[in-house]
């Protein structure tokens, strides 16, 4: 079932449950200080919070995410993207658990002929919140889950929160069991690519308290409860076309295998590190994920730049490109991979296609100005790298400055090439470097009357690698890359 079908039998369901079908909003994300969509429940936020009232009471929806927090994963789990689409449906003071646990279990395991995902019902599991009698009672008896696959878990992974006093509540996973040959026994708990998370159904109903963390009290109870529920169309796809992971789903394969082509490499599909091809296996999905997201951030109005989005856009072709030349190619590969990733994604975002002549002239006019800078910076870094090893010391912190503020070669280009020469950088001076500098211009911003350090925020988090605040836990996963 291609990932197109997903997406329309999911929206079919609730429509016929009685749910309006909202589009999709921007992966720039509507919420203050919050970079892009991470989660379908963004867009109704305000409604969650009380803000504002929803004009429905029941929605669905298949929304564009974009998390950089999961950027280290890619390529190496079977699950993650940097951009997926999480499929939703939503409850604004409607139905609670008694319908969302039902619904959940039916549409995953109707038969295909009668509108579901047709999957085997003995290869589900559950997770629970341990204090959440309610969910566990209708997994066991209103839908028949046996006791062993549904596991009570605490509140570090099964409660949800803003991070802040405001709406809180218990929430309730659904896994995939795709058995003994992907790891141990034992159920989610076990925590690994075995049993896959596909679904998170989150129940708003307490009144959270002070306190950090999943530290802090429950005041009472919600004037209305809500539902959010989030399940990952791309994990539902892998399943459903009975391949190995993310990469390999119809809508980002595609890239995979030009990749491939390009490069002279095959594709071996291997898992863990240390089966053959998997170095390369590896560069081969993150080229098909990071190209796919660029395509769908530059889409949506983000171009590459040095702060906020724009630098994790430039991040992320930056990375693709460099994953590409450790596999030997040094010409221009975004002018093959890009197309790839468009007709793959144009049968669901037809606007991929009709504004490809802008979206493309942006992401090669990229990569020509990183492939300059690579040119240039390289035969320095070099020799960096020679006089360092000469000395058995690490490159010095002065000289990863000097590439990065006179060649633009970035930092984690230097760790990196560095790294696979055997050498180390010195990045704590680097830092240091960093912020004397950053303090020198916020000096000089602020001898200029009325100049605002206004961009230094995000720029700082940026140079750090921090993360910026979202002021939402289960939103707060936003990290710069
Ligand atoms: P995981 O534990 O696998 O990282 P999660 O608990 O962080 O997932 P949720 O925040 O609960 O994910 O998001 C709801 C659903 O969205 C998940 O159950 C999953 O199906 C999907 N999802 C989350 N992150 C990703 C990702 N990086 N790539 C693809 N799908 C994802
Ligand atoms: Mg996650
Ligand atoms: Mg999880
Ligand atoms: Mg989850």
């Amino acid at each position: 079932m291609l990932s197109q079908e997903i997406t329309k039998r999911w929206l079919d369901y609730f429509e016929g449950q009685g749910h309006t079908v909202v589009p999709s909003a921007s992966l720039i994300s509507s919420q203050p200080g919050a970079m892009f969509t991470i989660a379908g429940m963004v867009p109704f936020i305000p409604y969650f919070l009380g803000q504002e009232t929803a004009p429905y009471r029941r929605a669905t929806s298949i929304q564009k995410c974009i998390r950089t927090l999961d950027i280290d994963e890619v390529g190496k789990t079977a699950r993650h993207g940097t951009f997926f689409q999480m499929a939703g449906n939503f409850s604004f003071g409607d139905y609670f658990k008694e319908r969302a646990i039902p619904m959940a279990w039916e549409l995953l395991t109707s038969p295909l002929e009668k509108g579901g995902f047709g999957l085997d019902p003995e290869r589900l599991w559950v997770t629970v919140y341990e204090g959440d009698e309610e969910s566990y009672t209708l997994w066991k008896d209103t839908v028949g889950v046996p006791a062993e696959r549904i596991q009570r878990m605490g509140r570090d992974e099964n409660y949800w929160d803003t991070g802040q006093p405001g709406p809180a509540g218990p929430d309730s996973e659904i896994f995939y069991d795709r058995g003994p040959r992907y790891g141990r026994e034992g159920g989610p708990a076990v925590d690994d690519d075995r049993y896959i998370e596909i679904w998170n159904l989150v129940f708003m109903q307490y009144q959270r308290g002070e306190g950090s963390g999943k530290d802090y009290e429950i005041l009472g109870d919600l004037p209305e409860q809500n539902i959010d529920t989030g399940l990952g169309v791309e994990r539902l796809a892998m399943l459903l076309q009975g391949v190995e992971n993310f990469y390999e789903t119809d809508q980002v394969r595609p890239v995979l295998d030009k990749a491939a082509e390009l490069s002279g490499k095959r594709y071996h599909g291997s898992e863990k590190p240390g089966e053959e091809g998997y170095d390369d296996d590896v560069r081969m999905r993150v080229v098909a994920d990071h190209v796919r997201s660029s395509l769908m951030l530059i889409a949506d109005g983000v171009s590459p730049s040095n702060e906020g989005r724009g630098y994790i856009l430039r991040r992320l072709l930056r990375r693709a490109i460099r994953a590409m030349r450790l596999m030997g190619v040094t010409e221009p590969c975004l002018p093959v991979l890009l197309p790839a990733s468009r007709d793959a994604m144009r049968g669901v975002y037809p606007y991929v296609a009709e504004d490809f002549e802008r979206i493309s002239r942006i992401a090669y006019a990229e990569e020509r100005a990183f492939l300059k800078t690579i040119e240039s910076g390289t035969s320095r870094l070099n020799e960096a790298v020679a006089g360092a090893r000469r000395q058995g010391q690490a490159v010095s912190g002065a000289e990863a400055f000097a590439l990065h503020d006179t060649y633009g070669f970035p930092i984690d280009l230097t760790l990196e090439m560095a790294a696979e020469a055997g050498v180390a950088v010195d990045e704590t001076a680097f830092r240091g470097l960093m912020e004397e500098q950053r303090r020198r211009a916020q000096q000089d911003a602020r001898a200029k009357k009325g100049a605002h350090a206004d961009l230094s925020v995000f720029r700082r988090l940026v140079d750090e690698g921090g993360s910026v605040f979202t002021g939402y836990t289960r939103l707060g996963q936003e990290t710069v890359l």
